[in-house]
């Protein structure tokens, strides 16, 4: 049988003028995420409302997982499409009733709203009505119009809508409509969270992981794709750079103070990743940090850090605790895979005693040191060749542009050898 699910926009309802714009980017971005699971969905937007058509029960099911990833909606619902007669919207709401029951809800109230004043029951009459007879039919339900556990709402508009309880949806703003940025995604927990809250306010996202062949395992590595590829889907899709970082790395280790060696690396990942930024044209890079969560993260060290960054650096998480990023990784779905024991490149290389409160101009200075000549080398490279040569290899993969299940594979797809800088 054909489903009718009612979709209430979220924050962008707040929008003056550019309402529509935004408007236009999450109705683009629902039809795209509705099709990558099932074909055959439409779209009807009515009086701030998005109406999808479903050809059968399957297919809204299919939807509904679509709509829990998509960014810029407030909820969804069920909902019953029958004709204007009273006996056709009076017999919905018992049916909605009834299924309330099924699920454990006792107490209700119906809410009605009239645009065609038609219809010959005022709002006040439709609740009346609808409210004694689903009483009479399914008499375990009690009516609270204080408290009430659940709500039918009836609207009377070209067709009658009846929806009882819906979902929440993610809310923010539709991916796409607030410009691209470039996450820096690592195999951890922290940074596909950060990925998918920035993307549910409305950025467009690809990504960038830097490993450490053959320190790293290419298991390492595919946790990260997988983690691209979960982030993706709820970024409407990401291109994942994957960076070998190994010369870099073994430069750093060579050539700079043992303490100093992760702060120089993250230095050396902004600038390679503002170079991707450049290419991609992103606006920002996005990181998973969180204030003084460990050593790099201190306040000192992250403007170390981001130093080498030729764009503003957003990071979601920096007032979050460890608790509250692990319980958005569980609900966004990174989890699981993000606690794979797949040793990153950072961890592989950490001093056991590192710098804690580095100051921009000695970090500075270290990294020019990085590519000095020496007497033994005479004509060693300096770092940003070699992140050059690094990028020179990278490859891309397209991620998430479906939205998996959560144990479904990876879908990713290498796209190109990229020639970067
Ligand atoms: P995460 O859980 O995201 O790895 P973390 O708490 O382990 O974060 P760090 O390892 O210090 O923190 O990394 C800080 C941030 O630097 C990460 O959130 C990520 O944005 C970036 N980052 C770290 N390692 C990599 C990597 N190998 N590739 C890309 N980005 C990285
Ligand atoms: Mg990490």
């Amino acid at each position: 049988m054909a489903e009718t699910i009612l979709v209430k926009l979220g924050e962008l309802t707040l929008k003056g003028g550019n309402r529509e714009g935004f408007e236009r980017i999450l109705r683009r971005n629902m039809l795209a995420a509705l099709r990558s699971v099932s074909p055959g969905f439409k779209l009807e937007s009515r009086a701030g409302r998005i109406y999808i058509h479903c050809t059968s029960e399957e297919a809204a099911e299919k939807a509904e997982q679509a709509l829990s990833r998509l960014a810029g909606i407030a909820g969804w619902a069920r909902t019953r499409k029958t004709g204007k007669t009273v006996d056709e919207v009076t017999a919905a709401c018992v049916a909605e009733g009834k299924k309330l029951l099924a699920s454990g809800i006792q107490s209700f109230k119906v809410e009605a709203r009239r645009t065609d004043k038609s219809f010959p029951l005022n709002s006040y009459e439709i609740c009346k009505i609808a409210g004694d007879v689903i009483r009479t039919q399914a008499p375990e339900l009690r009516v609270d119009v204080k408290n009430p556990e659940a709500v039918i709402s009836v609207e009377i508009r070209e067709k009658a809508y009846i929806y009882g309880a819906g979902k929440k949806g993610r809310r923010g703003l539709p991916t796409g409509s607030a410009g691209r940025g470039l996450l820096l995604l690592s195999g951890g927990i922290d940074s596909p969270v950060a990925g998918c809250l920035i993307a549910g306010r409305g950025m467009g996202l690809d990504a960038v992981y830097f490993h450490t062949p053959p320190y790293t395992s290419p298991q390492a590595l595919e946790k990260t794709v997988r983690l691209a590829e979960i982030t993706g889907s709820y970024a409407m899709g990401i291109h994942l750079y994957i960076v070998n970082f190994t010369g870099v790395q073994k430069r750093i280790a060579e050539k700079s103070p043992v303490e100093w060696s992760t702060v120089l690396l993250r230095m050396a990942m902004m600038e390679a990743a503002s170079i991707i930024a450049r290419k991609t044209k992103a606006k920002c890079l996005i990181t998973g940090e969180s204030l003084s969560q460990v050593a790099s993260q201190t306040i000192e060290n992250l403007s170390c850090t981001e130093s080498r960054s030729l764009f503003p650096v957003l990071r979601p998480l920096i007032g979050m605790d460890k608790e509250t990023i692990t319980a958005l990784a569980k609900e966004f779905g990174t989890y699981e895979t993000s606690i794979l024991p797949f040793a990153d490149c950072c961890v592989l290389f950490s001093p056991a005693h590192p710098v804690l409160r580095g100051q921009v101009d000695e970090a500075a200075a270290l990294y020019a040191a990085l590519g000095l000549h020496s007497r033994e080398v005479p004509h060693i490279q300096d770092i940003t060749g070699l992140i050059y040569d690094a990028l020179k290899t990278a490859e891309v993969r397209k991620c998430g542009y479906y939205l998996p299940a959560y144990d479904a594979a990876p879908k990713c797809q290498i796209l190109e050898q990229v020639q970067l800088p």
